[in-house]
């Protein structure tokens, strides 16, 4: 079976910044299909769990109280690239809207809930290393993509 890199959070691990999880049972479904590895990029760079959520600033991170996390949250995409290129991995199933695994849409850096267009961190650096990268709500794009 493929090797996939998918987003812990929607596998049901409590990695999410307030120690919460994203689990989809349909994303879980697809183990069926794929052998997935996991990845946390903000855990993964080193940011504990609970942690003041973050937001895309243009090149950088800032979280709710201000502080610069962009070094974190670039520890973490090395480390998903790496898992990557470890691995032999070329697709990616990533957490929408979040400021490291989002892809099409993120928060806009104002904790306002609005959505600018733009990816996440990590999503950024694979998609420029050639990995494809779906969202949780494409997994059948997918699929589609496999015929
Ligand atoms: Fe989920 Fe990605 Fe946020 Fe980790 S960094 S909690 S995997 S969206």
């Amino acid at each position: 079976m493929e090797k996939i890199l998918v987003s812990a959070c929607l596998m049901g691990i409590f990695c999410r910044y307030d120690g919460n999880t994203n689990e989809k049972e349909e994303i879980k479904a697809l183990q069926n299909k794929y052998i997935f590895i996991y990845i946390c990029p903000e855990c993964d760079g080193g940011l504990p769990i609970p942690r003041a959520p973050s937001e895309r600033k243009n090149d950088l991170v800032i979280n709710s109280l201000g502080e610069d996390n962009t070094p974190y949250f670039v520890k973490g995409a090395t480390h998903a690239l790496e898992v990557a290129k470890k691995y032999g991995i070329t697709k990616a199933i990533l957490k929408s809207k979040s400021p490291s695994c989002g892809k099409g849409q993120i928060y806009d850096g104002t904790f306002s809930k609005k959505l600018i267009e733009g990816n996440g961190l990590t999503t950024d650096l694979l998609i420029e290393n050639g990995i494809k990268v779906y969202t949780e709500l494409e997994w059948k794009e997918l699929i589609d993509d496999e015929q």
